[in-house]
């Protein structure tokens, strides 16, 4: 199965592409964890990449989509399905995505659109805490640590990160809103958008995905 995961900050992506990958055994495409593997590689187009990233630039689309086709192309995994996370966020990035999927004859059959309030994502995000030393993940209310402000992994100092508050998520949310309408449409036009309400917990949206997805 070859699917695109849509979805605005705190509304669960990670924890439902993962879930989704182990349960149907897919190729997880990340275009952050791709440019970091080839660039560690050192490979031609990690080399290319890391001028781009080296000066302070974006990576540019075209790039991007070379190194999804390169990653499906090369990856065994690829053959039973994909699921593609982080891309694409803009209306051109999908259609330069379905050109190099058609021209590898995989082409997106699903995309998976979550869907979460504002005051949900707030609530997710507000309340995350951090671990200075080990980078574990709680939420004061949903994953409080034992002590408070204090990790239970390895006793490190939990801080709030600053871009975890009220005014930036709301910026944040508008701009994923904005962009990503348009891919929406793109998908749904397709036949193959699936929308799935993320403001549930996160081991509802998981089975309401998978039955989605099977049914
Ligand atoms: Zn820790």
């Amino acid at each position: 199965m070859r699917i695109v995961l849509l979805g605005p900050p705190g509304a669960g992506k990670g924890t439902l592409a993962t879930a989704i990958k182990d349960n149907l055994g897919l190729l997880h495409i990340s275009t952050g964890d791709i440019l970091r593997e080839e660039m560690k590689n050192n490979t031609p187009l990690g080399q290319e990449a890391k001028r781009y990233v080296e000066s302070g630039g974006l990576v540019p689309d075209e790039l991007v989509t070379r190194l999804i086709k390169n990653k499906l192309e090369n990856d065994p995994k690829a053959k039973k399905g994909f699921l593609m996370d982080g891309f694409p966020r803009t209306l051109k990035q999908a259609q330069d995505l379905d050109k190099i999927l058609v021209d590898l004859k995989m082409p997106v059959e699903w995309t998976l659109c979550l869907e979460a309030s504002l005051d949900v994502i707030l609530q997710r995000l507000t309340g995350r805490r951090v671990c200075k030393s080990c980078g574990a993940v709680y939420h004061v209310k949903n994953m409080p640590s034992k002590k408070e402000g204090i990790c239970d992994k390895c006793g490190g100092v939990l801080y709030q990160r600053t871009d975890d508050n009220e005014a930036t998520i709301t910026n944040r949310m508008k701009v994923y809103t904005e962009s990503t309408k348009p891919i929406i449409e793109y998908y749904k036009t397709q036949g193959k958008l699936k929308v799935l309400n993320a403001d549930k917990e996160a081991q509802e949206v998981k089975e309401l995905a998978l039955k989605n997805l099977n049914g």
